[in-house]
């Protein structure tokens, strides 16, 4: 690890290559390495995989994924003037970082790396649920990754992890817990990052399980969910009129109650609702 030692602090790097955060790109950064190689550690063990970095900014996560092993890493980002402090790093680690510069959105991670893949990102909040979202409903399952973790706010990680019964829980508790296990593994103030954002963040650790936890048609149940939670204060047997004349009935198939709110109601009982309603 003597090359990633031999590198000068980040706050130097960000002086040296006028890196002034910009709001706009959701830009707060991390310049503790320690705290940077913790939050790489509770990806487990990177020596056997390719790791994807959404984000890496002046590189302070990338150092830490490659000083705690990881085989190669990706990291894609959309500030160019981030890749020459990338490039020193890449330097560092021959052979073992790839830098992109472009949108993570429109990447295909599989024409980079090679499983297995595990995602490691402090993600710009602008486009954090989009990506999650993307990642937990891919066409196909299982997905390109083994694991993901990601930082996000505070509160949108407290919505990926929600159990039924409360306001946290909705449709990312859902999609989150459908196919992966899902849990809270760090929290970390706003003076953890510069500048530092308004709210305190947490970092999200989901592993992708094999199969759906309950059997269910995806763009069914995405379907039914969505439209549970839109209204989420009605009654469900009224939140989801349109989804069929009978939907009384389905619900009750279903074991839910036509009363109930979305709310209450478990993954088991929304795949249950969903198979009812494929065609
Ligand atoms: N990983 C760095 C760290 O922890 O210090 C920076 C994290 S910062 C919260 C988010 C980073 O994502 C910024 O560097 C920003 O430029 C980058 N970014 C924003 N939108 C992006 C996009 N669509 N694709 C790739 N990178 C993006």
């Amino acid at each position: 690890m003597s090359g990633l030692d031999a590198l000068p602090p980040l706050r130097e790097v960000i002086a040296a290559h006028g890196l002034r955060a910009r709001k706009a790109l959701g830009q707060n950064f991390l310049l503790d390495l320690n705290l940077t190689a913790k939050i790489a550690r509770q990806a487990g063990d990177l020596s056997r995989c390719d790791v994807l970095e959404v984000g890496p900014g002046p590189g302070g996560l990338t150092r830490g994924l490659l000083a705690e092993g990881a085989r190669h890493v990706l990291a894609v980002e959309k500030d160019a003037r981030c890749l020459p402090a990338l490039q020193e790093i890449a330097a560092a680690c021959p052979g073992r970082l790839t830098v992109l510069n472009g949108d993570a959105l429109a990447i295909d991670p599989l024409e980079h790396l090679t499983p297995p893949i595990r995602v490691v990102a402090n993600l710009p909040y602008n486009i954090g649920t989009e990506l999650l979202v993307r990642w937990l409903t891919p066409p196909d399952w299982p997905p390109f990754w083994q694991s993901l973790t990601l930082m996000f706010q505070r509160e949108v990680a407290e919505r990926i992890v929600a159990q039924p019964g409360g306001k946290a829980y909705g449709r990312l508790a859902l999609l989150a817990s459908w196919r992966a296990d899902a849990r809270i593994v760090m929290t970390l103030p706003p003076d953890a990052f510069t500048p530092p954002p308004k709210v305190s963040s947490a970092v999200v650790h989901l592993t992708a399980l094999p199969a759906p936890r309950f059997p269910a048609d995806a763009k069914t149940l995405e379907r039914v969910v969505a439209m549970a939670f839109n209204q989420r204060r009605k009654m469900l047997r009224a939140a989801l009129r349109g989804l069929a004349p009978d939907i009384e009935d389905r619900l009750i198939a279903a074991g839910i109650k036509p009363t109930d709110r979305a709310e209450t109601v478990s993954l088991e009982q929304f795949c249950a609702l969903a198979r009812t309603l494929k065609p």
